[in-house]
């Protein structure tokens, strides 16, 4: 464990609660399933939390859908202090939100304090925006109506998070749900619920009333959104996991017709001019491919670089690379953990395995690690083939695959070559050509010479099929609220 973090592991586990929240009581499932929670460092056990079942999810339901109204009246400003009241106890519990992170998901300790900072910060700028929660005045062009609009709760929401930022995933929605007044029904990923729990834990702690957030873990995602899905008093909603998932989602969601925000997986090219500042561009690389071990949608999947700097880029970010050290995150001095679960770590060694078949030299690592944890080499692949799959598919892990260009067009056309439209990344130091670039990228995000560009007071999300609708900003609240227009005769009109 690390100087830093004095937690007590059994101590802080005995803290997490273990079953479902419904209506304000942790319970257990009514069958009384269970399913585990795995360290991937370790492969051990770490908890056994209650399994929702489908009946479980309706009475959550119920529970968010039987207090709507009620909290939707409560006032902004009550909304508000409840968020600052969050964000200061995520402060206090900052250790133990970071040594659970790390514990089930397997990021290094110090990334897992940076989402600590980065997922409090969505319940800060929530707080903010609840009380600027704005409708408009709109002049009428006749002068026959005085026409005003306003932003209500759109109401009971059902939120689906996924593993790799548990407490983030979980804030970036739960807040702007709360800051507009809606209830919800959140359903964690099965490999990472903990953080979620001792968050809700947290949320019940800053004075949520019952009903308002309720959470079902469980081993069956689709046994927990179906019923959901198919209450018609469901209105929204909000899920961030992979484009397959969300596919499904959007499926279910169009026969009641609810609102969607989808923030689904991404392809990001991190393209690198002959003009850059290579030791920038570098430096860009490594927030961007190997913060939370390449396991973000972020995450730069394809270095697509000038052919006349590709070489240096490619030795300079080996060497970098080669200075991870990859271990249980827990432990002093691990910049790189292992990947969340088998399946993850069998998926990045058949990646590899069918680049290098393609022709791709190993420049670094390129192989899993030893022992039980899940763990693979961060790896760094040259002379990658366009259709080697590792080129088309999200990689989801340490592998930075290079691929080359001759010309800014080409660049351009390379980058787009994919059906995400979630980041991208363009390193220059020619501002005429970082816009035009620019231009023809489509993309939600682009980091211009900066490789991590998430924050919350900035509209996060993807065109393509990355998805649709924006969390975070100014833009983060209205995902959740409905507007009305309200018209009304000008008594002047006919004067
Ligand atoms: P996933 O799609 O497997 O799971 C995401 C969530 O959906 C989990 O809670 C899971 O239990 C649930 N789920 C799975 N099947 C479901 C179903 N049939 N019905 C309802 N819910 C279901 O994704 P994951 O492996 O947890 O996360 C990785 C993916 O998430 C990657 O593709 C990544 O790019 C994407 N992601 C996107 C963003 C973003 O903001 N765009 C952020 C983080 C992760």
């Amino acid at each position: 464990m690390s100087e830093n973090n004095k937690v007590n592991i059994d101590e802080l586990l005995a803290k997490v609660p273990t079953g479902l929240l419904i209506n304000g009581e942790w319970v257990d499932a009514s069958d009384g399933a269970t399913f585990d929670v795995e360290n991937p460092a370790t492969g051990e056990v770490i908890a056994t939390l209650a399994s929702a079942t489908s009946e479980d999810a309706k009475k959550a339901m119920d529970a968010a859908c039987a207090v709507q109204d009620e909290w939707a009246r409560t006032s902004t400003r009550e909304r508000s202090d409840l968020l600052r009241r969050a964000f200061d106890l995520v402060q206090e519990r900052k250790d133990e939100f970071a040594a659970l992170m790390t514990l089930e998901m397997g990021k290094p300790l110090a990334e897992s304090y940076g989402e600590v900072t980065y997922g409090a910060e969505y319940l800060r700028w929530f707080s903010e925006e609840a009380v600027r929660n704005y409708g408009r005045t709109l002049p009428a062009p006749e002068g026959t109506l005085r026409m005003i609009t306003r932003r209500k709760p759109v109401g009971p929401c059902l939120l689906i998070t996924p593993w790799n930022f548990p407490l983030a995933m979980a804030t970036r929605k739960i807040a702007p749900a709360i800051a507009a007044g809606c209830t919800m029904v959140v359903k964690p990923a099965k490999l990472t619920p903990l953080t979620t729990q001792y968050f809700a834990q947290t949320m019940i702690d800053s004075g949520v009333p019952a009903g308002v957030v309720n959470v079902v873990s469980g081993k069956s995602a689709s046994a927990i959104s179906e019923p959901i899905m198919a209450d018609s008093r469901l209105r929204k909603i909000s899920f961030t996991g992979s484009t397959p998932v969300g596919k499904t989602l959007l499926k279910a969601a169009a026969d009641n017709v609810l609102r969607t925000s989808m923030e689904l997986g991404g392809n990001a090219p991190f393209i690198v001019f002959e003009d850059a500042d290579i030791d920038q561009a570098v430096e860009g690389a490594m927030g961007a491919k190997m913060r939370n071990i390449g396991e973000a949608c972020t995450a730069a999947n394809r270095f697509i670089v000038h052919e006349c700097v590709a070489d240096e880029f490619a030795e300079k970010f080996a060497k970098r690379i080669g200075e991870l050290k990859v271990g249980n995150g827990l432990d002093e001095g691990v910049t790189c953990g292992p990947l969340v679960e088998k399946k993850a770590l069998d998926n990045i060694t058949a990646l590899v395995d069918d680049a290098v078949a393609k022709g791709a030299k190993v420049l670094i690592g390129g192989k899993p690690g030893e022992g039980k944890g899940y763990f693979y080499s961060p790896t760094v692949l040259t002379n990658v083939s366009r259709d080697a799959r590792v080129a088309q598919e999200e990689i989801f892990g340490p592998i930075a695959p290079i691929l080359t260009f001759s010309d800014e067009k080409e660049a351009i056309a390379l980058a787009n070559d994919t059906e995400y439209g979630l980041a991208s990344y363009v390193f220059t130091e020619d501002s005429n050509r970082m816009w035009r670039v620019g231009d023809g990228l489509e993309f939600g995000l682009m980091g211009f010479n900066a490789g991590v560009i998430s924050n919350a007071a900035a509209p996060f999300g993807g065109v393509k099929q990355s998805g649709m609708g924006r969390e975070g900003g100014a833009e983060g609240i209205e995902e959740y609220t409905s507007l009305q227009y309200i018209a009304m005769p000008n008594p002047y009109a006919n004067a």
